[in-house]
């Protein structure tokens, strides 16, 4: 496009897709992170694959300039989401995800865990924008997080650094799907509240808000002291649904563990994208593995 100023470069687009166990959305997105189309459907729990062909079709035709599709979804996975098997996407175990959407797609294609996808969204245009090193963390249906350290986004061993909601918060506490007991996914996920309350997390009591508060709090203490992260940032329904209440108890148990000299100010925040951050994520995937 030509300007006043010189020859501006055209924007560069980004396929981005957030692969849910409940629903499945693709967007376009360009290099400012503005989303600029978008599609969702429901995840069938039998034909998931067939879902994200709707998705795309429902999108419509990709301009030329989509440069990647980025993708964000459940784990735990393989490096590069070469295969996936996400707890809640029963007939995915072992599926090959990036390859078959990048046949499907035509596109270079990138698959990270939807949390480690969330933490590069909100460290590219959310709430921990220009930080070097934060947790972004997404308590929901689930609890998963992301780990930026340095600068760069943890991948560990097998690609699955950041799993947060797996650190034992209660010694002995509720048995997790992932054969541990007491893990804050246990304990303080939309599932393991509906599961201690006998009722949907949404109609939670004042005290069991202050209290999935409080244990996400101590995990963001542990994580804290272990990596010298400063910043939480926390996004998902359960988060966000229980509000202030949450949050405020949040802080107070980080405050109260972390007691290190150099945690002393570590905060935790509400994420800054809402319901962007899972294709904002996405997006952010592809434009970190091309090196922007
Ligand atoms: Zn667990």
């Amino acid at each position: 496009v030509a300007t006043a100023g010189g020859v501006r470069s055209r924007t560069v687009t980004y396929l981005a897709i957030d692969i849910g166990g409940t629903k499945m959305a693709a967007g376009l997105v360009t290099d400012n992170g503005l989303i600029q189309a978008r599609a969702m459907v429901p995840t069938s729990p039998a034909d998931p694959w067939s879902c994200l062909c709707e998705v795309l079709d429902k999108l419509g035709p990709l301009p030329t300039d989509v440069r990647a599709c980025g993708v964000g979804c459940g784990g735990p996975m393989e490096p590069g989401g070469e295969t996936v098997s996400p707890l809640n996407i029963h007939p995915w175990r072992g599926f090959p995800l990036r390859s078959s959407i990048e046949a499907l797609v035509k596109l270079p294609t990138f698959v990270d865990n939807d949390a480690k996808a969330l933490a590069l969204g909100e460290g590219w245009i959310g709430a921990a924008a220009g930080e070097r090193n934060f947790m972004a963390m997404v308590v929901s249906t689930g609890v998963g997080g992301g780990i930026v350290l340095d600068g760069r986004l943890l991948d560990g061993a097998s690609s699955n650094a950041g799993h947060v909601g797996h650190i034992v918060v209660v010694p002995n506490g509720r048995q997790c799907v992932c054969g541990s007991r007491g893990c804050l996914e246990a304990e303080a996920s939309g599932t393991g509240i509906a599961d201690r309350i006998g009722a949907p997390a949404a109609t939670a009591s004042i005290e069991e808000r202050v209290r999935a508060g409080r244990l996400v709090g101590r995990a963001v203490a542990n994580v804290a002291v272990l990596l010298d992260v400063p910043l939480t940032v926390v996004a998902g329904s359960v988060a966000l649904g229980f509000g202030d209440v949450f949050f405020d108890a949040a802080q107070a148990e980080l405050t109260e563990c972390a007691r290190i000299v150099y945690t002393a100010g570590a905060v935790i925040k509400r994420a800054g994208l809402g319901a962007d951050g899972p294709l904002v994520g996405a997006a952010a995937v592809a434009r970190a593995n091309l090196g922007a």
